[in-house]
């Protein structure tokens, strides 16, 4: 465990090996892996390694690590799709956060419905 795991935190498992996931890649700051419920195609969560409630928490503390995370994703996105994607940070409940682990949705392998 890092100084900024949360014992109940479900990606704080998942980071730590605890429960299991579908890691795609990962580096020394963060993981990618399958979301259980995809949304799209490909649906890859990106993670950091270490807690924060969300990205706003993550930039505010740790913008090279945001960074990281971004160049992360990017990279599955080459592997594993065609390097067109939508990179989405739910936060917030209402804009349908559930897990309070910073993640990044990377979603691609389709054409995908604009917003507004
Ligand atoms: O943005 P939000 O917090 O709602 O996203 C959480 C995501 O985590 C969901 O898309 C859900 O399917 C995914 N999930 C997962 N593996 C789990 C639990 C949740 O991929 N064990």
């Amino acid at each position: 465990m890092t100084s900024t795991d949360s014992p109940d935190c479900l990606f704080c498992k998942i980071v730590a090996g605890d429960i299991p996931a579908d890691v795609v890649a990962s580096s020394d700051t963060a993981i990618a892996f399958r979301d259980i419920a995809p949304k799209a195609p490909v649906h890859v969560l990106v993670v950091p390694k270490e807690h924060y409630p969300d990205v706003p928490a993550f930039a505010a503390s740790d913008p090279e690590g945001l960074a990281s995370l971004i160049a992360l994703a990017d990279g599955v996105a080459s592997e594993v799709a065609d390097g067109q994607y939508r990179l989405v940070f739910n936060t917030g409940p209402k804009a349908g956060q559930s897990v309070f682990h910073v993640h990044a949705h990377l979603l691609a392998g389709a054409d995908l419905p604009g917003f507004a």
